[in-house]
């Protein structure tokens, strides 16, 4: 069987799986870190090796990059139209998979932390830090982050107009 994709090309996708300290990753650890908490990474002998473990608390906190880990509803995760059954399959073994790690780290005791991508590439980023600060001390076992669906068209109505404002003056 043909594979359209070129070697190259595959493996600069491949690598962005598993990627480690991407730039929403060093986001989040940024944030973390400028309000003293302090963590490990990648901890190899936990469900998913977790991108930012805090062992003391017992959480962990993973960055999802929206594509690869097929978050659902999101417009940054759209299957390619080319070859749209293996990504469809692909994609949703990621998902599956992620299920599993999340499952197995809060059947573990951990509490489990996503951010997605398409929250730090929102507005909403600019409360990364406080919002982080709030999950940690409270006590929501399995909670995530990302960009609000429903208020998608509304905001983007909104920064159009704001737009034209600014341009006008
Ligand atoms: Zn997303």
């Amino acid at each position: 069987m043909t594979d359209i994709v070129t070697a190259q090309k595959r493996s600069e996708m491949m690598s962005g799986i598993r990627g480690k300290n991407t730039r929403p990753e060093l986001q989040v650890r940024k944030a973390l870190f400028s309000m003293g908490y302090r963590f490990r990474l990648h901890r190899k002998d936990l469900p998913g090796r977790p991108d930012i473990v805090m062992p003391g608390r017992r959480i962990a906190i993973l960055v999802h990059g929206c594509f690869w880990h097929g978050h659902q509803d999101c417009r940054y995760a759209k299957t390619p139209s080319t070859r749209t059954e293996f990504w469809a399959a692909k994609l949703k073994s990621n998902r599956q998979r992620d299920q599993r790690d999340i499952d197995a780290l809060h059947a573990a005791g951990w509490r489990t932390l996503v951010v997605w991508e398409c929250y730090l590439r929102s507005p909403l980023h600019a409360d990364l830090a406080t919002a982080l600060r709030d999950w940690i001390e409270g006590d929501q076992q399995v909670s995530d982050f990302r960009e609000p669906t429903t208020e998608k068209k509304a905001s983007a109505t909104a920064k159009r107009t704001s737009n034209t404002k600014t341009s006008s003056q």
